[in-house]
């Protein structure tokens, strides 16, 4: 099933501002505390998905597997609680009311979203860069 481009909404490239959460920055604001206190937290939520991921390799690791996937949803909302009391849920949104996107992301494209990790495919072709935060599968359908 594809999307019809043409029913998103078309930023413009002058009135696009992306912005960036930068994690490594904002954890340098933080207290020893609050580090200790996100931090236990972050690495709990990375064993849960370890633990859930772990019966996909593996007809045998169903008790990991299906306990792991229970504990993804504690661990996720305890950190998103413990992130969210810290930093306060507006830390993660721009001045234009827009969500920060993580710095990992990297570019991303101001139509369709997709990025270097996620591309689109046409006929069997990823796309590339038309141009800053464009993709060329998008510029062609603007075009
Ligand atoms: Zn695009
Ligand atoms: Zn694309």
């Amino acid at each position: 099933m594809t999307t019809d481009r043409r029913d998103l909404p078309i930023l413009m490239a002058e009135e696009f501002r992306p912005g960036t959460f930068d994690g490594a920055a904002v954890w340098a604001t933080l207290t020893p505390e609050q580090q200790a206190e996100i931090g236990s937290r972050a690495l709990e939520y990375v064993a849960a998905c370890e633990a859930m991921s772990y019966g996909g390799y593996s007809d045998v690791g169903m008790p990991w597997s299906r306990a792991g996937e229970a504990s993804i949803d504690a661990a996720q909302s305890e950190l998103e609680n413990c992130v969210d009391s810290i930093l306060g849920t507006e830390s993660f949104y721009g001045p234009d009311e827009h969500p920060l996107l993580p710095s990992c992301v990297g570019m991303f494209c101001r139509v369709c979203g997709c990025s270097h990790e996620d591309a689109c495919i046409t006929d069997g072709e990823a796309c590339s860069w038309a141009d800053d935060y464009l993709c060329s599968a998008c510029a062609e359908v603007d075009a």
